[in-house]
Protein backbone atom coordinates (compact mmCIF):
# COMPACT_ATOMS: atom_id res chain seq x y z
CA UNK A 1 0.00 0.00 0.00
CA UNK A 2 1.13 3.46 -0.87
CA UNK A 3 -0.08 5.61 1.94
CA UNK A 4 -0.05 9.83 1.79
CA UNK A 5 3.57 10.98 3.09
CA UNK A 6 3.29 12.80 5.81
CA UNK A 7 3.33 16.42 5.41
CA UNK A 8 6.34 17.31 7.62
CA UNK A 9 8.23 20.24 5.35
CA UNK A 10 8.84 20.17 1.79
CA UNK A 11 9.16 17.06 0.01
CA UNK A 12 12.38 16.62 -1.95
CA UNK A 13 12.52 16.21 -5.66
CA UNK A 14 12.38 12.60 -6.87
CA UNK A 15 11.86 11.42 -10.55
CA UNK A 16 9.43 8.44 -9.54
CA UNK A 17 6.21 6.88 -10.86
CA UNK A 18 3.63 4.91 -8.79
CA UNK A 19 0.57 3.28 -10.39
CA UNK A 20 -1.61 5.45 -7.99
CA UNK A 21 -0.93 8.19 -9.16
CA UNK A 22 -2.76 7.52 -12.48
CA UNK A 23 -5.58 6.45 -10.46
CA UNK A 24 -5.41 9.51 -7.85
CA UNK A 25 -5.37 11.94 -10.99
CA UNK A 26 -8.22 9.75 -13.33
CA UNK A 27 -10.49 10.78 -10.10
CA UNK A 28 -9.47 13.79 -8.74
CA UNK A 29 -8.57 16.54 -12.21
CA UNK A 30 -10.40 17.88 -14.05
CA UNK A 31 -10.44 18.19 -18.00
CA UNK A 32 -11.25 21.53 -20.06
CA UNK A 33 -10.92 22.05 -23.75
CA UNK A 34 -7.68 24.30 -24.75
CA UNK A 35 -7.94 25.12 -28.59
CA UNK A 36 -6.50 21.89 -29.73
CA UNK A 37 -5.10 20.25 -26.58
CA UNK A 38 -6.89 19.53 -23.33
CA UNK A 39 -5.70 21.13 -19.76
CA UNK A 40 -5.75 19.01 -16.76
CA UNK A 41 -5.95 20.62 -13.82
CA UNK A 42 -5.76 19.10 -9.89
CA UNK A 43 -3.11 18.42 -7.38
CA UNK A 44 -0.56 16.71 -7.89
CA UNK A 45 -0.70 12.99 -6.70
CA UNK A 46 2.26 13.18 -4.76
CA UNK A 47 3.35 16.78 -3.50
CA UNK A 48 -0.61 17.94 -3.63
CA UNK A 49 0.86 21.20 -5.66
CA UNK A 50 -1.94 22.68 -7.80
CA UNK A 51 -0.92 21.73 -11.39
CA UNK A 52 -2.21 22.56 -14.86
CA UNK A 53 -1.21 20.26 -17.88
CA UNK A 54 -1.95 21.02 -21.45
CA UNK A 55 -1.69 18.20 -23.33
CA UNK A 56 -1.99 18.20 -27.12
CA UNK A 57 -4.30 15.68 -28.66
CA UNK A 58 -4.73 15.62 -31.94
CA UNK A 59 -1.07 14.56 -32.51
CA UNK A 60 -1.58 11.07 -32.57
CA UNK A 61 -4.62 10.80 -34.84
CA UNK A 62 -2.01 10.29 -37.57
CA UNK A 63 -0.18 7.79 -36.08
CA UNK A 64 -1.48 4.44 -38.03
CA UNK A 65 -4.58 2.84 -38.94
CA UNK A 66 -5.94 0.42 -36.57
CA UNK A 67 -4.92 2.51 -33.70
CA UNK A 68 -8.19 3.88 -33.27
CA UNK A 69 -8.95 3.99 -29.23
CA UNK A 70 -5.41 2.50 -27.42
CA UNK A 71 -3.14 4.84 -28.64
CA UNK A 72 -3.84 7.85 -26.39
CA UNK A 73 -1.01 7.14 -23.40
CA UNK A 74 0.52 10.64 -22.36
CA UNK A 75 3.15 10.59 -19.97
CA UNK A 76 2.58 13.60 -17.45
CA UNK A 77 5.26 15.51 -15.29
CA UNK A 78 4.52 17.51 -12.22
CA UNK A 79 5.02 21.13 -12.84
CA UNK A 80 3.68 22.63 -9.56
CA UNK A 81 5.25 25.78 -8.24
CA UNK A 82 6.26 24.39 -5.00
CA UNK A 83 9.55 23.96 -3.18
CA UNK A 84 11.07 20.75 -3.53
CA UNK A 85 14.51 20.58 -2.11
CA UNK A 86 17.30 18.88 -4.42
CA UNK A 87 15.51 19.79 -7.61
CA UNK A 88 17.67 20.77 -10.47
CA UNK A 89 17.97 24.39 -11.89
CA UNK A 90 16.07 24.97 -14.27
CA UNK A 91 13.04 22.28 -13.46
CA UNK A 92 10.31 22.96 -12.07
CA UNK A 93 7.74 20.62 -10.10
CA UNK A 94 8.90 17.93 -7.62
CA UNK A 95 9.17 15.05 -10.07
CA UNK A 96 6.63 12.90 -9.91
CA UNK A 97 5.36 11.68 -13.37
CA UNK A 98 2.29 9.52 -14.58
CA UNK A 99 0.79 7.89 -17.82
CA UNK A 100 -2.60 8.58 -18.97
CA UNK A 101 -4.61 7.26 -21.18
CA UNK A 102 -6.98 9.71 -23.03
CA UNK A 103 -9.79 8.87 -24.64
CA UNK A 104 -10.08 10.67 -27.94
CA UNK A 105 -13.00 12.04 -29.54
CA UNK A 106 -12.83 12.07 -33.35
ZN1 LIG B 1 4.26 17.31 -7.58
Amino acid sequence: MQGREPAAGPLPYAEITDEGYAVRVAETFTVQEYGPAVLLNGDCPRCQHPISCPIVNHVYRWSGPGTSGDSGYRTVLCTCEGVHPARPDGLTGCGAYWTLRLEVES
